[in-house]
C-alpha cells in the first residue's frame, strides 16, 4: 500500500474559507433565499455542493433586478457601484470580502487620490476582467491602468508620478520584474515611483511550498477545476518538479492503470482482468503519492481523491 499524503497547504485560502463559512452560517437559518453574486470559488464541485444547500448564484444582470433580497459578496470584493445598487434596491448585503482585499481597496482609493493631486497615474498588475480587479479599479472610478504583463507595461509612458499595486493572486516574480522596469523608466524621467507589493502572502508562498511537496513524492495527483487559472499555474509547478503528475477535477477521473507498475514477471498492466490482465500479480507503481490542489480546491475533494487511490491499492 503506498503512502498517500494530502498537502496541508493546498486548498482554499483564508479569504475563501471565511466566505464559505459565512454562506453556510446564513444558510443554516431558514427563511430568506441567499444569493451569491458570482461564483463563491472557481470550483464546480464546491459550487454544486453549496447550491444543494440552497445558495443561489447570480450574475450582475440578475443582481440589478433583485429587490428586498439578501446577497452574499464573495472574497474577491466588489466595486462601489455594487453597494450603490444594493442600497437603491433594498438589497441586504452579507459582505464576505476578504479583509486583505478590503484593505487593498482602501489603499488604492487613497493612493489614487494622492496621485490625482500630483497629476500622476496608478497601475494595477492584474487580470483585466477578473472580479477582484473590477473591485480594485472601482475604487478609482476605473481610472487606474490594469496591466497583465511586462510587455503591456513597456508600451506605457512613465513621464508622470506612478504608483503600482497588484491583484492579490499575481505572480511575485513577474511583479518584481515590472516594478524594476518602471523604477528605471521613472528614474530616467526624474519622476516619483512607488510600488506597493499587495500580493497575498498565502499565495506567494504557495508555489515554493508546492515545489517542496512535489519533490518529496513519487507521484502527484493535482486536483483542480479545469477553468481555474491558479490551478493551471500550480499544476505546472508540480509538473516541473515531479514527472509523474496527474491532473483531475474529480475522484472518478482517476485511472487505476496510472498507479500500476509492471507485474512481478515484468509484464505491464493493461487494466484488464482481475490484476490488470497480466499473468503475474501487478505491483504498485509508486511508493509515495501526494495529493494537492489549487487555492480553489476544497479539502473534501482532495480527501475523496486520496480515498480512491487507497481503493485502487487495496485491489492490487
Ligand atoms: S487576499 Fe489572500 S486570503 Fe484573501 S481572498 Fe485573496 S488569496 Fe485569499
Amino acid at each position: 500500500m503506498p503512502t498517500i499524503t494530502i498537502d496541508t497547504h493546498s486548498g482554499f485560502c483564508f479569504g475563501v474559507v471565511r466566505a464559505i463559512a459565512e454562506a453556510e452560517r446564513q444558510l443554516a437559518s431558514p427563511g430568506e433565499t441567499l444569493y451569491c453574486l458570482g461564483e463563491i470559488v472557481h470550483n464546480t464541485e464546491e459550487v454544486q455542493r453549496l447550491e444543494k444547500s440552497g445558495l443561489q448564484f447570480i450574475d450582475m444582470e440578475r443582481f440589478k433586478q433583485l429587490r428586498d433580497a439578501k446577497v452574499l459578496i464573495r472574497a474577491h470584493g466588489e466595486p462601489p457601484s455594487t453597494y450603490r445598487i444594493a442600497e437603491e434596491n433594498h438589497i441586504r448585503l452579507i459582505d464576505a470580502t476578504c479583509p486583505i482585499v478590503l484593505k487593498l481597496q482602501q489603499r488604492i482609493k487613497d493612493g489614487f487620490e494622492q496621485m490625482q493631486a500630483k497629476g500622476g497615474q496608478v497601475l494595477i498588475f492584474g487580470k483585466a476582467g477578473h472580479a477582484e480587479v473590477i473591485g480594485l479599479n472601482g475604487q478609482t472610478g476605473n481610472r487606474a491602468l490594469v496591466v497583465g504583463s511586462l510587455q503591456e507595461v513597456k508600451k506605457l509612458s512613465f513621464s508622470i508620478p506612478t504608483l503600482l499595486y497588484s491583484q492579490t493572486t499575481m505572480d511575485a516574480g513577474q511583479y518584481a520584474e515590472i516594478a524594476r522596469y518602471i523604477a528605471v523608466e521613472c528614474e530616467k524621467n526624474q519622476v516619483e515611483f512607488r510600488s506597493v507589493d499587495s500580493i497575498c502572502k498565502s499565495m506567494s508562498q504557495r508555489a515554493s511550498q508546492l515545489k517542496e511537496f512535489a519533490l518529496g513524492q513519487d507521484a502527484i495527483v493535482f486536483v483542480s477545476g479545469k477553468q481555474s487559472s491558479n490551478g493551471k499555474y500550480l499544476y505546472s509547478i508540480c509538473q516541473e518538479y515531479n514527472a509523474h503528475t496527474f491532473f483531475v477535477s474529480r475522484a472518478d477521473e482517476l485511472q487505476r492503470e496510472d498507479f500500476l507498475g509492471p507485474s512481478e514477471n515484468g509484464e505491464t498492466s493493461g487494466g484488464k482482468g482481475e490484476n490488470g490482465g497480466s499473468s503475474g500479480p501487478t505491483r504498485e507503481r509508486f511508493a509515495k503519492i501526494g495529493v494537492c490542489g489549487a487555492t480553489s480546491t476544497p479539502m473534501w475533494l482532495m480527501e475523496e481523491v486520496a480515498q480512491r487511490i487507497k481503493q485502487f491499492s487495496s485491489c492490487i
